[in-house]
């Protein structure tokens, strides 16, 4: 379906981010990899994905970096001529209460997570504007629908991507172009094993306790959303039966977004 297309995905050496790289590129399109990690590791995630029969490349671009991201860019179109599918998934997160939020991780998530899909979208637009066709899908949250307690930075950045979307949504309505926001619930990522760990370790639960301890506070089903999953949805968002889903902000979240 998406041959002959190229797809860029920030945060792609990890977590959701790989999971949906994995699934483009299961759908024929050569991928632009992203995000930090091991060289080895990075290679090997190259070469499973080139076993599907497409071509990648790496770029190890800083999201808090306007000009790393530019850099990124220009590679990603001077390698296959232009992004067709651009996926904003680069994320990190940094839990505190307001008054004692380090400022330094209020800047990052900001950067990270909102300000770079700013750049990456501003960047790629040109071309997918004169080729009439492109997807952007950005990975945003459930916290881009409500708050959390102790993660201000996080979910002001989520809102500010879900009110991004609409309006990139609004620039393109009359065009071959869509963008749209993703917003999954709990996903059992490194981001979120960080979380369960501090967890495990102030109610002195093990593993499978910390899981069923976080679930049960916001996620109705009790069981974890999966990178396959949402690899899925992203698939979805760039066949033709998309076209006219422009704008939203798709809850994917065991029932969270629901209570
Ligand atoms: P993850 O930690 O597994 O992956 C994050 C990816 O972003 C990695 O590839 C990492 O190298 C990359 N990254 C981090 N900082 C970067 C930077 N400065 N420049 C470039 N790349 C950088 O996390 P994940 O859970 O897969 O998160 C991916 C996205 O999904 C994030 O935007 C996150 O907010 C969002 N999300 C996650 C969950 C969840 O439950 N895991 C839920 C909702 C939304």
């Amino acid at each position: 379906m998406l041959k002959g297309k190229t797809a860029l995905i920030t945060g792609s050496t990890s977590g959701i981010g790989l999971g949906i790289a994995r699934a483009l590129a299961n759908e024929g399109a050569n991928i632009v990899i992203n995000g930090f990690g091991a060289p080895a590791a990075i290679k090997r995630v190259e070469s499973e994905l080139q076993t599907l029969g497409v071509r990648t490349i790496y770029h190890g671009a800083d999201m808090s970096k306007p000009d790393a991201i530019e850099q990124m860019i220009h590679a990603a179109e001077s390698e296959f001529g232009r992004v067709d599918v651009l996926v904003n998934n680069a994320g990190i997160q940094h839990v505190a209460p307001i008054e004692s939020f380090p400022v330094d991780r209020w800047d990052a998530i900001i950067a990270i997570n909102l300000s770079s899909a700013f750049h990456t979208t501003r960047l790629v637009m040109p071309k997918m504007r004169q080729a009439n066709w492109g997807r952007i899908i950005n990975v945003a949250s459930v916290h881009g629908l409500v708050a959390s307690a102790d993660k201000s930075a996080y979910v002001a950045a989520k809102h500010g991507i879900v009110g991004l979307t609409k309006s990139v949504a609004l620039e393109t309505a009359r065009t071959g172009v869509t963008c749209n926001a993703i917003c999954p619930g709990w996903v059992l990522t490194p981001l979120v094993q960080q979380q369960l760990d501090s967890r495990a370790e102030r109610g002195k639960l093990d593993a499978e306790g910390a899981q069923q301890a976080l679930l049960s506070e916001k996620q109705p089903s009790m069981q974890f959303v999966t990178p396959e999953q949402l690899g899925a949805l992203a698939v979805f968002l760039c066949t033709p039966a998309a076209d006219q889903v422009r704008g939203a902000a798709w809850n994917i979240d065991g029932g969270w977004y629901a209570q």
